[in-house]
């Protein structure tokens, strides 16, 4: 297709409202690539506005025909978010609007982009590596307040800084490698191996350090389990909805067993938690409720937590690993030791929030911040901690060389950026062999 403007073809310059879904005053139309002015211009016919400022601008159709009065935007790259030129209509939000400027944006030879691909043409150009970029898309999809800050940091950059220092570092120690190997007869100092053994030993305790907190960020992304155990009729439905009705959850049923388990989704200490009720944990003849009751106690094993419910009037023996609650304390006063709560008149209940939110924030590190939260970013970074051991087990300085690259190309799948040449640049650069 051609831009019949300029008679150059447009159709490497994307386009996309962006906005959620459903009806909003105001959408903003991105376009990226480098007929954005070109297209701006178009769809404006006037020229583009100066760069970054902000104007008023008439919007017209394909035909022509004025569709809405926009603010508009000229971004020249290269210091925009995807590098390339841009430009921005800030229409209004209606559906009709929206389809007619990106039918004017087609028919000028620009195309709707695909999903991902802004922040794809971002990290092709250098303007953000992986990481911020899976922090950004993380941001928009934040529901608590721990998973926003989490993407945040992420989205800015600060855990590319401590993989790009772990880089630097391992580069370090290639480059001390290789000139173990390379330069073995030379007259080097003595201490290089023992030095940089020392190094890598230090790298590992940090790396170590983090794969455990970023198994704890990955729950944290990906939230916890609560299951609500205990036997028929101690109240764990009622606790279930007095825990949800105060934290305004949803409640949705799961189908699977012949006594449906529930779920609702909440947030606790800033955690996402998923509170399942087994209720139908009962013994039964029928073989379809048993396959039910088997599911139940399988998600409660696999729970991040499993909160045994009693009846405080008639109370049973506490099951080992579980935080005990007795309910009903309306009742009957509670065993000593025992949480004493009651669904019904509401007592105890900010004490068993309190504990269960103190649970959550346990589990997922105290919310300590986690260098990194996707199974992708843990599997490899498990990937670069166990070649970095291999490297120090290593007991052939070839091999050791060797597991050291796949460290740091382990450690590059997270950033994605695998530059093994880097290592070229250190040992010509810094080490002043003097050849
Ligand atoms: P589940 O089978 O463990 O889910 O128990 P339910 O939540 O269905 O409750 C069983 C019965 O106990 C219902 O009649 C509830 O109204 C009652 N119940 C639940 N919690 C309390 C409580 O704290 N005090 C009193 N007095 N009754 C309760």
């Amino acid at each position: 297709m051609r831009d019949a403007a300029h008679g150059e073809p447009a159709g490497d310059t994307i386009f996309a409202p962006a906005g959620g879904a459903g009806a909003a005053p105001i959408c903003v139309i991105r376009i990226s690539g480098p007929y954005s002015g070109n297209l701006l211009a178009r769809l404006c016919r006037r020229e583009p506005p100066p760069p970054r400022r902000a104007v008023l601008r008439r919007v017209r159709g394909a035909d022509g025909e004025v569709v809405d009065h926009a603010v508009a935007l000229w971004l020249p790259g290269p210091h925009t978010s995807t590098g390339e030129d841009m430009a921005e209509l800030h229409v209004h939000g209606g559906r009709a609007v929206i389809n007619a400027v990106s039918a004017a944006l087609i028919d000028a030879g620009a195309r709707p982009a695909e999903a991902g691909e802004f922040s794809r043409r971002a990290f092709l150009a250098g303007r953000m590596d992986l990481l911020e970029a899976e922090g950004m898309a993380d941001l928009i999809a934040a529901e608590t307040e721990a998973q926003r800050r989490q993407a945040l940091r992420q989205m800015e950059g600060a855990q590319s800084a401590i993989l790009d220092d772990w880089r630097t570092r391992m580069t370090r120690l290639l480059a001390w490698q290789e000139t173990l190997i390379d330069f073995a007869d030379e007259d080097l100092p003595r201490d290089v191996e023992a030095e940089m053994l020392a190094d890598m030993a230090l790298l590992r305790v940090d790396m170590s350090a983090q794969l455990a907190a970023s198994e704890q960020g990955a729950r944290l992304r990906e939230g916890l389990v609560f299951a609500i155990v205990g036997a028929p009729n101690v109240g764990k439905s009622s606790l279930l909805n007095a825990l949800a009705r105060r934290e305004a959850a949803i409640v949705s049923p799961v189908p699977g067993t012949t006594r449906d388990l529930i779920e609702v989704h909440i947030e606790l200490g800033g955690v996402p938690v998923t509170l399942v009720d087994t209720a139908g944990l009962r013994e039964s003849g029928d073989a379809i409720e048993m396959e039910g009751v088997r599911r139940a106690r399988a998600r409660a094993v696999s729970a991040d937590l499993a909160v045994q419910i009693v009846d405080a009037s008639a109370p049973a023996a506490a099951e080992p690993g579980m935080l005990c609650v007795a309910n009903k304390c309306d009742l009957a006063p509670a065993l000593p030791g025992l949480l004493a709560v009651s669904a019904k008149t509401g007592e105890g209940m900010d004490k068993l929030e309190a504990m269960l939110a103190e649970r959550a924030r346990a589990l997922t590190g105290g919310l300590m911040h986690p260098l990194l939260n996707r199974a992708r970013h843990v599997s490899a970074l498990r990937d670069a901690c166990h070649a970095l051991e291999a490297a120090a087990a290593a007991s052939l300085p070839e091999l050791r060389a060797e597991e050291l690259r796949l460290a740091m190309q382990a450690l590059g799948r997270i950033t994605g950026s695998v530059d093994v040449e880097a290592i070229l640049d250190v040992v010509f650069g810094s080490f002043c062999i003097g050849k």
